[in-house]
């Protein structure tokens, strides 16, 4: 067993040790938090719990932290993966980043035997390749005139790397194929795709991004996992801009634009700025905001949120300032207070976004514009007075039960009181009443979590009394088939709905772990699950089983998944209206929740035509509207 005992020395091992001998672990921790010398220790506030005062110890010597409020602990690599929340061999490749080791973990690979390192290595080379286009090639005059029409500056262009993509159909491809990168790949990596993908048996492909001006995104350590590429004038495309689709790198709910550059600027300040686009943040970036990030015109997300929190307190919201902004920036902000930062925002003068008031004011008029942040609460409360009839009473109740909602979202009890006290000062209410209102709705909210306990609890008892045929609701059942059948629906759930509506515990359970399988064949978010939960292994067993009949019977997948989805939003809102009825008992002559019923009985009325994907505009309305 000569060859075994090689194999149990791993390489990994000689680089772990490599690893941690070249880190310390004072610099690492110090790049996440601040840190005070206190004797032979430094001490910080705990990133792992929140805390007031600093419990968080770190000791050079012995190269390991310790935190005495919330008992966390450990080396290097432990504090890399709980705060990046990554598993161990990423926390290497982080820390192997940083300290100049070379590591190349054992690849992932997936069935077409596609690896994330091939898959970076194209995105990474191309970004090469289309920088170089703008800089040099003829054919790119007309994208070189735009950059300098819209005032980018040349350094801009290299940090940031922005390129051209050529007015061709298989510039890519051909560039892949000298490189012996294959269609598979490329595709893989989303910068060329099917030409027809009705026809997946046709071999045709051609370039993803034609004549545009090529914004590379990179992840949090700088590495190219996609592209947004905006058109130029005198095309005559009708999308402003075109990303990469969702590939094994680029998932465009966690991806954040410019975080790589703004990561440390924010941990230095904790505090960093949320934009709209990318030529936003390039244009804080040179006005010195080089803690501004976007989400790049999609909505934020929870996981968003969660990775902006490990690195800052604050997060400032800079939107556009049209309705569809100032929404956003709302909708924003609440996932934001969930995740216990504190949020204010910047009014920006209408029709202009960052980038234009660079240009409109200068840097230094900008700066002293963004300075002019208010909080959260003025800027909701200012906004609803304009939209609203402050004088009118039932306006009025209108908003302070959004003000209300708003600070419901906050996820520490300190901060919804501070938001109390600033809301009831401005709304002219005691704070009072704005209390015992915020009261009652966070019981209604326990309820609602108990109710859902309980259910957990006891379907599975019924479920093994009555044998085979259980009392799991029949879409939760459905929906999950189909997404472990056909993982190419998980993204369009995952956008669509929020685990909040699933009715049993144990199938929110189920769906989560796909969501965070990133599946590309069935059965893979298996091994992701609680190994202890007998119930929930016994019933994915079974969804795995149900894999071939619900992969066979259906030739339309996505319309299947968008019925049973729909139709779970329709549970999920039918419990709303009552939850709310039973409040309406208590308080009859609520207006406000009145109205909130007949919202959502209208709402499920809309849903209940919307059976088809064809009425899928519809559904996707309601979706959004109730989504957050
Ligand atoms: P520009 O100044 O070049 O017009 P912008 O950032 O001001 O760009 P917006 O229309 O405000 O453009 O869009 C904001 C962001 O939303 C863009 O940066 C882009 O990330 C995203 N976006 C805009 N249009 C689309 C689209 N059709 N498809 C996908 N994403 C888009
Ligand atoms: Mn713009």
């Amino acid at each position: 067993m000569k060859t075994g005992k090689n194999k149990r020395v791993p390489m990994d091992d000689q680089v772990k040790e490599e690893i941690r001998a070249r880190a310390d672990i004072v610099d690492v921790v110090e790049s996440y938090v601040p840190l005070k010398r206190a004797g032979s220790t430094y001490k910080g506030l705990c990133p792992f719990h929140r805390e007031k005062t600093p419990s968080f110890n770190v000791n050079q010597q012995r190269q390991m932290y310790h935190c005495f409020g919330c008992d966390q602990g450990g080396d290097v690599f432990s504090f890399i993966m709980g705060i990046e929340g990554v598993d161990f061999i990423t926390a290497m490749q982080i820390l192997a980043k940083k300290v100049g080791v070379e590591f190349e973990p054992r690849q992932q690979r997936n069935k077409d035997g596609i690896d994330k390192a091939i898959l970076l290595r194209i995105n990474d080379e191309l970004t090469q390749h289309y920088h170089q286009l703008l800089l040099e090639d003829p054919g790119a005059a007309k994208a070189r005139q735009y950059v300098e029409d819209r005032k980018m500056e040349p350094e801009t262009l290299k940090a940031f790397m922005i390129g051209y993509a050529p007015e061709a159909y298989e510039h890519v491809i051909a560039w892949g194929e000298k490189k012996d990168y294959t269609k598979k790949q490329m595709t893989a990596a989303g910068v060329i795709r099917p030409r027809n993908p009705e026809d997946p048996s046709s071999d045709a492909y051609t370039d993803r991004f034609r004549d545009r001006l090529m914004f590379p995104i990179m992840d949090e350590l700088g590495r190219a996992i996609g592209f947004s590429g905006r058109v130029l004038p005198g095309s005559t495309h009708p999308a402003k801009y075109i990303n990469s689709p969702e590939t094994m790198l680029f998932k465009k709910s966690r991806v954040l634009f410019g975080l790589d550059k703004a990561r440390s600027p924010i941990v230095d300040q904790r505090k960093a700025v949320l934009c709209e686009g990318q030529i936003d943040v390039i244009r804080c970036h040179e006005a010195g905001l080089t803690h501004a990030v976007a989400a790049q015109g999609t909505a934020v997300t929870e996981d968003h949120a969660r990775i902006l929190k490990r690195y800052a307190d604050e997060v400032i919201l800079v939107l556009d300032a049209d309705t569809a902004g100032q929404n956003a920036a709302l909708r924003a902000a609440h996932h934001f207070l969930a995740a216990g930062l504190t949020v204010s925002a910047v009014d920006l003068p209408e029709g202009e976004d960052p980038d234009s008031l660079v240009l409109k004011l200068g840097k230094e008029g900008f700066l002293e514009h963004i300075a002019g942040a208010k909080s959260l609460l003025d800027f909701q409360i200012d906004l609803l007075r304009h939209r609203e009839d402050a004088e009118d009473e039932a306006g009025q109740m209108r908003i302070a039960r959004q003000v209300m909602e708003t600070i419901n979202q906050a996820d520490s009890a300190v901060q919804r009181d501070r938001l109390a006290q600033q809301a009831a000062d401005r709304l002219n209410i005691s704070v009072d009443a704005l209390r015992s209102d915020l009261d009652r709705n966070k019981n209604a909210r326990n309820r609602t979590q108990r109710n859902t306990a309980q259910q957990a609890q006891t379907s599975p008892e019924v479920a093994q009394q009555n044998g085979p045929t259980t009392h799991y609701p029949q879409q939760e059942v459905t929906l999950v088939e189909i997404l472990n059948a056909h993982p190419e629906t998980v993204e369009i759930a995952r956008e669509f709905l929020p685990p909040k509506c699933f009715s049993t515990e144990i199938f929110r359970e189920l769906f989560e772990a796909i969501l965070a399988s990133d599946q590309t064949e069935p059965g893979q978010f298996i091994p992701g699950l609680d190994p202890e939960n007998q119930e929930l292994k016994r019933l994915a067993a079974k969804i795995e089983m149900a894999y071939r009949s619900v992969g066979e019977e259906l030739d339309t997948p996505t319309d299947a998944m968008y019925g049973a989805m729909i139709q779970i939003w329709r549970n999920h809102l039918d419990r709303e209206v009552k939850e709310l009825k039973g409040q309406q008992q208590v308080n009859p002559g609520d207006v406000v929740l009145g109205q909130n019923i007949t919202q959502l009985i209208m709402a499920i009325a809309g849903l209940k035509e919307a059976r088809l994907a064809t009425d899928w505009e519809k559904a996707r309305g309601v979706f959004e509207m109730f989504g957050d």
